[in-house]
């Protein structure tokens, strides 16, 4: 049993706290906005025997009081929390511009952290924070939990199975119409912005899946309801096979497109939402002896026009299973030297430098090279 005290108990710093001390986890979401009570699946793994909430600590009194009302213990301030020999791990759930001292105070204390995304605000911030956690041989953990979405673990089966053939085409995006939140979000100097927002794991969970280098990389971050901050981005990579990526992110979109579209050449996946609707299509033969033009618009189309029954199936997604609590069980195994880290800080600093890549891109308004440098 590991003890896990919690430094920000706002949005997501409350959830941990509801999580870790209701022993459901990540199982919890599914529960929201109840926030009451977790249901596990058969996949997930029980956290009650394995971590426990030390406790938290806010400088924001009503936080305070959300916790004190729930019994969770309060450290008066974030000293307290390294001063408790008590406490095994920090899990660090602040504004983003906190990360990096807190985590290096946390190591220097003997603590592990586990850091809320975006780890850190750039690159430099994070080999900082890597160089300590090598010095004090104290384990840093990048909390992307949405590799364990279930969009995304659907997505990452298909191609894993081949079960469109060449995929050539991957477009994944989120799109809100609220803008960007009117906090810390909003502001430059507290790591604000869609690119680190919710850029950091749409690019986490891509180069997770695809195993290949990035060889360029276009962008335009988008400023329709802010200017101090991207506000959203649209985001075009090429692999090194040639597979290309769009990625977007965007919060003044009243309608929305799928979250998946998935292109290869025997067949395309679509996953239309969060609760996982969409389809397969597959391709049986490239003849299709029906083919005949179709009205389009004020034109006629044979190249556009549907395909007829029998030259391709339309299939379910596939199932997945997989376990909601993962990332948790992986922090703890990988603490005990039972495990390797799955979230890895070289893959967080990946993903960071391609931020930082697609900023300039857009910035310069032009194409830039990204590791093709790399042996
Ligand atoms: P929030 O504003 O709701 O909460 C932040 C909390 O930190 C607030 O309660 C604030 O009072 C507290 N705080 C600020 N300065 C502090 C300090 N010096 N000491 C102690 N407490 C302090 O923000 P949020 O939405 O909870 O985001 C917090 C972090 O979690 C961010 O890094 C964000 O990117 C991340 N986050 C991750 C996910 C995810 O899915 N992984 C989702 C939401 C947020």
């Amino acid at each position: 049993m590991k003890n896990i005290a919690i430094v920000g108990c706002g949005g997501m710093g409350s959830g941990h706290a509801i999580a870790i001390a209701s022993g459901t986890g990540n199982a919890i979401w599914a529960e929201l906005p109840v926030q009451t009570e977790g249901k596990l699946q058969e996949t997930d793994s029980d956290l009650g025997d394995l971590l426990h909430l030390a406790g938290i600590c806010d400088i924001d009194p009503d936080r305070v009081q959300w916790a004190k009302e729930r019994g969770y213990r309060i450290y008066d301030c974030y000293q307290d929390i390294l001063d408790d020999p008590a406490v095994d791990i920090v899990l660090i759930a602040t504004p983003n511009h906190l990360h990096k001292d807190e985590a290096i105070l946390a190591m220097r204390a003997g603590k592990h952290v586990l850091c809320e995304k975006p780890v850190m605000m750039n690159s430099a911030e994070l080999e900082k924070v890597m160089a300590v956690a090598a010095e004090s041989g104290k384990v840093f953990y990048p909390r992307q939990n949405r590799r364990w979405d279930k969009d995304y673990m659907i997505v990452k089966k298909i191609l894993q199975d081949g079960m469109l053939g060449k995929v050539f085409s991957i477009e994944c995006r989120v799109q809100g119409s609220r803008g960007i939140p009117g906090d810390w979000r909003a502001k430059k100097e507290f790591g604000g912005g869609m690119m680190l927002d919710w850029g950091v794991h749409l690019l986490d969970r891509l180069l997770a899946m695809v195993p290949e280098k990035v060889t360029h990389v276009f962008c335009d971050l988008t400023h329709v309801t802010t200017s101090e901050v991207d506000d959203g981005f649209k985001l075009h990579l090429t692999f090194e096979s040639g597979l290309t990526a769009s990625v977007e992110v965007g919060t003044c979109h009243f309608a929305a497109l799928p979250l998946w579209f998935v292109a290869g050449e025997h067949g395309t996946a679509v996953i239309d939402n969060w609760e996982c609707t969409g389809k397969i299509v597959r391709l049986h033969s490239w003849e299709d002896k029906d083919a005949k033009p179709i009205l389009a618009g004020a034109g006629l189309t044979k190249t556009m026009a549907p395909r007829g029954d029998g030259s391709v199936q339309e299939l379910p997604l596939p199932e997945v299973e997989y376990d909601n609590n993962e990332l948790y069980v992986n922090l703890l195994e990988t603490i005990d030297g039972k495990a390797a880290q799955i979230v890895t800080n070289d893959h967080a600093l990946r993903v960071l430098r391609l931020m930082e890549t697609a900023v300039r891109s857009s910035e310069t308004h032009s194409v830039l090279a990204f590791e093709t440098h790399i042996n």
